[in-house]
């Protein structure tokens, strides 16, 4: 079992495959995207599908795949295929923009892989494709109906943008309306590649909640596991659920259960911090599953206790990028 410094136990990874993106989110990376790594530095199918096995024998037994955009890896469904078949994954989901899905929803339902996070900022086609910089509203919005029509439990990504996609807050929830899925508001985070710098935001996890009060003035608080990261709530008659992620506010962080490694292998202990070591050295050099687990343990043991503290480490502003950390 994995157990950091602060006594908080350790078991769900975020397992980046690429820092690569067909879509460019503002929020997430300037318009000629950031300088992408070469192809022979993104860990293989291979290293990844070690790496994730000696991360479940030491306790993690929940994996989310994310990027980049997971779905530009062609070789995606071999690593999918390897890790559903993995005994000691409790839970196996993807964090996708849903453009490149669709000739892959059949299989992923085989496979079992049935929790699908899509992002999607807007319900207007015009404020999305401002927001991607590209022209694939239809696409995904006919992934998304394929997704709830197949029966897959997808949860709505939806990051709430000052002066952009704010007009879109309550007609989006008209999705949880009709169908069961979550519609989660995300705070924007600082990790757009540099290209825009802040340090309050105005959208913050209250003022959402009170916005989405003006309109909908009765809502229920749900029970929700002390590791999750949304406040979740059920409108009276709605099909679904919509909830809030303080992603900026971090007010999570006493009962944070993450690991993330990107593409490139780099161990990352919180979002806020810098990567605490890099994996892929050790993976190409085949090391024994002891010397990986004791690399992982040592990261584990010096996390921060907060994001806030874990900021600390920056000396000025994040340069990084959400495209190469996986959000
Ligand atoms: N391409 C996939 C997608 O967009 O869902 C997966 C990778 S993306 C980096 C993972 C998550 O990070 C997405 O839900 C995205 O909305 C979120 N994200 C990216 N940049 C962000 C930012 N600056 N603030 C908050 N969330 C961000
Ligand atoms: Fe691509 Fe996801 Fe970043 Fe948008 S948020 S540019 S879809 S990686």
């Amino acid at each position: 079992m994995l157990i950091d410094n602060h006594n908080r136990r350790i078991n769900y990874l975020r397992l980046a495959v690429t820092d690569r993106c067909n879509l460019r989110c503002h929020y997430c990376m300037p318009s000629e995207g950031i300088n992408f790594v070469k192809n022979d530095k993104l860990l293989t199918i291979e290293e990844l599908q070690v790496l994730a096995k000696s991360l479940v024998d030491q306790g993690i037994d929940k994996i989310r795949i994310t990027g980049g955009e997971p779905f530009v890896r062609k070789d995606l469904m071999v690593l999918l295929r390897y890790l559903s078949s993995l005994s000691g994954i409790r839970e196996l989901s993807i964090t996708t923009n849903a453009t490149l899905i669709g000739p892959y929803i059949q299989e992923l339902k085989a496979l079992g892989i049935m929790n699908i996070n899509l992002s999607l900022d807007a319900i207007n086609r015009d404020t999305f494709e401002k927001i991607t910089r590209r022209d694939q509203y239809d696409v995904v919005y006919n992934n998304l109906m394929t997704l709830i029509k197949e029966g897959f439990q997808v949860r709505i990504n939806f990051i709430v943008l000052e002066d952009q996609n704010v007009q879109d807050i309550i007609p989006i929830l008209k999705l949880q309306e009709q169908y069961p899925v979550s519609v989660r508001f995300l705070e924007e985070m600082p990790f757009n590649g540099g290209s825009k710098h802040f340090e309050n935001i105005k959208w913050h996890y209250k003022a959402i909640l009170d916005y989405i009060r003006t309109e909908y003035p009765s809502f229920e608080k749900l029970a929700a596991p002390n590791t999750s990261t949304s406040i979740n709530y059920k409108i009276p008659g709605h099909l679904g659920t919509f909830g809030i992620i303080p992603s900026f506010s971090r007010t999570f962080c006493g009962s944070c259960n993450r690991l993330r490694i990107t593409a490139t292998g780099d161990v990352i202990t919180c979002l806020y911090g810098k990567p605490k070591m890099n994996v892929k050295d050790l993976l190409r050099n085949k090391v024994p599953e002891s010397v990986l687990h004791q690399a992982i343990e040592e990261a584990i043991g010096s996390r921060a206790r907060t994001g806030f503290e874990a900021q600390k480490e920056h000396t000025a502003v994040f340069e990084s990028s959400m495209t190469s950390i996986g959000g």
